[in-house]
């Protein structure tokens, strides 16, 4: 099992039930972002490995996709047992390598373990359809079978959930997964294969390539790759939705976000406000549901003055350490770009009500950044339009609700938005008109669970089947169509 050790591990591949030595040389350092003590080093791969890891993947879908679905769905029972008994341990991991705070953490280890709890209906899952006398004597029936070898690239901010959004569900519907996590977090991800080969998947049903670019590009231009599901940054999701399906393949790309919390004037501020900053500054901003824009309809003065001051008051540090909310963002690379776009606001007229550089300078060790607010933005400014992933929220004014809506419609991204107000007239207007996949009434991150679709809208998702639910189960499944006739 892997452990982080004093000295530094260079993690390995896991191909065909082995961990083995990327054929590519080069490595990087995984740093923890609380501290930048090295954790491990991970292995950049070539495409050699990928073509190493689908040949394997190709060879184990031959027997896995026959394997009968009950059978399949006892290792995700036994996996999810295997889960639940490390769910401490897998937290501090996802703490140690992604920074986030332990809660948070805790709480992300419990919703991959629940897309296990999903897959594991398969039998239900993969169900078909039957429809007697299409005419006379005739029948029609629907099966499900699976696709082949499937892709999955994960980004950073998730190293437990997102991989579990993909390779459960594929594997419980018979194909077989090669797993490229985030460079900056592959830590966890080693973990979760280890404990699936404890659950009995067989050799080659799930392997892992380590890399970057190369890996992603082998398996976009791999024949034997069916499909692909991807999440990360705008530019990469489109760039993967566009090759992939240029090769045939069948593609989910999930992407970034900008998500608008529109609070109204009857609002119960307090909770509010205690949304928005957990929204907001949880996981350092660092969450494709996270809130970046509020939109404050009315005076809101007293608002903005509570939401400051809430701000003035979190706890910024090490995510292991119980009290911490803000935790830092992943990397310096991060950072730069972050305070950049603090630049860009500044020049762009909007006021910076509370300035996180402060912290930054106060704490050395470590990538933190302290909670930074700027009030009257306009929708056209660069910091109201941009993903900016980190703890920066920007405060738009809106007369009513209608002009807080035409400010999401105008959005590029959508992911999420969440109204608050006890109002039912406005919340029945918010959901029927507020341009985004994932709506929140007085709910602070409004993801959804396994069960559910994730469905982000616009630039915040390309393809046409989202992960989780029957969306899962339709990506992961091609259906085949059985006509009888019976009157021979
Ligand atoms: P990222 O795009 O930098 O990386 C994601 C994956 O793509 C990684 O595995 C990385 O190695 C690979 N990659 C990066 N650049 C590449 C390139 N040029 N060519 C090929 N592959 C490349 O994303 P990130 O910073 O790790 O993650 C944060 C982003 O993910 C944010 O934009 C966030 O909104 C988004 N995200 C979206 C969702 C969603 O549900 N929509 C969920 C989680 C994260």
């Amino acid at each position: 099992m892997t452990v982080i050790k004093k000295e530094t591990v260079v993690l390995k591949n896991y191909i065909n039930g082995e961990w083995v030595t990327p054929q590519g040389t080069e490595t990087q350092d995984v740093p923890n972002p609380a501290t930048g003590e090295t954790l491990a080093r991970v292995p950049i791969s070539s495409k050699a490995d990928v073509e190493q890891a689908v040949n394997a993947a190709n060879e184990a879908f031959m027997t896995w996709k026959n394997t009968p679905v009950p059978k399949r769905a006892r290792i995700l029972y036994k996996y999810h047992y295997l889960l639940t008994e490390n769910h401490e341990k897998l937290a501090r991991l996802v703490v140690q390598e992604n920074g986030k705070a332990y809660k948070e953490a805790y709480g992300e280890v419990q919703r991959g373990i629940e897309c296990v709890e999903f897959a594991a209906g398969a039998p239900t899952l993969m169900m078909g359809e039957t429809l007697s006398n299409i005419a006379e004597d005739i029948d029609s029936e629907m099966f499900r079978y699976p696709l082949g070898v499937i892709g999955g690239i994960t980004p950073f901010n998730f190293p437990m959930m997102v991989p579990l959004w993909m390779f459960p569900l594929a594997i419980a519907c018979g194909n077989t997964f090669v797993l490229k996590p985030s460079e900056r977090t592959p830590i966890l991800a080693t973990e979760l294969v280890e404990l699936f080969t404890q659950a009995g998947a067989p050799k080659g049903v799930l392997n892992i390539v380590h890399g970057a670019h190369d890996v992603v590009n082998g398996l976009l231009e791999n024949q034997d790759v069916k499909a692909i599901s991807f999440v990360g940054s705008q530019p990469v999701a489109k760039y993967v939705y566009e090759q992939a399906a240029a090769q045939g393949k069948r593609v989910q790309a999930l992407s970034g976000a900008k998500n608008h919390h529109v609070v109204m004037p009857d609002a119960d501020m307090e909770k509010a406000v205690t949304h928005i900053i957990s929204s907001a500054f949880g996981s350092a901003g660092q969450r494709c549901m996270a809130c970046s824009a509020v939109v404050v309809v009315g005076d809101g003065d007293e608002f903005v003055a509570a939401l400051k001051q809430k701000a003035d008051e979190l706890i910024i540090g090490n995510g292991l350490n119980d009290e911490v909310l803000l935790t830092p963002v992943i990397r310096d690379t991060h950072r730069e770009k972050v305070l950049d776009y603090i630049i860009t606001g500044l020049e762009e007229g909007a006021t910076l009500i509370r300035d996180g550089r402060k912290e930054m300078d106060e704490i050395k060790e470590g990538t933190f950044l302290g909670p930074t607010i700027f009030d009257h933005v306009t929708h056209d400014m660069t910091i109201a339009k941009d993903e900016i992933f980190a703890p920066v929220l920007s405060l738009l004014r809106a007369k009513d609700l209608d002009e807080g809506l035409e400010f999401i419609r105008k959005s590029r991204y959508g992911n999420g938005a969440t109204i608050y107000t006890k109002d039912a007239k406005a919340v029945r207007q918010f959901r029927e008109e507020a341009d985004a996949g994932m709506l929140g009434i007085n709910v602070g991150v409004p993801a959804t669970m396994a069960f559910f679709p994730f469905s982000g809208w616009k630039d915040s998702f390309y393809g046409d089947l989202h992960v989780n639910g029957k969306d899962g189960v339709n990506f992961y499944t091609r259906k085949k169509m059985i006509t009888s006739r019976f009157d021979y």
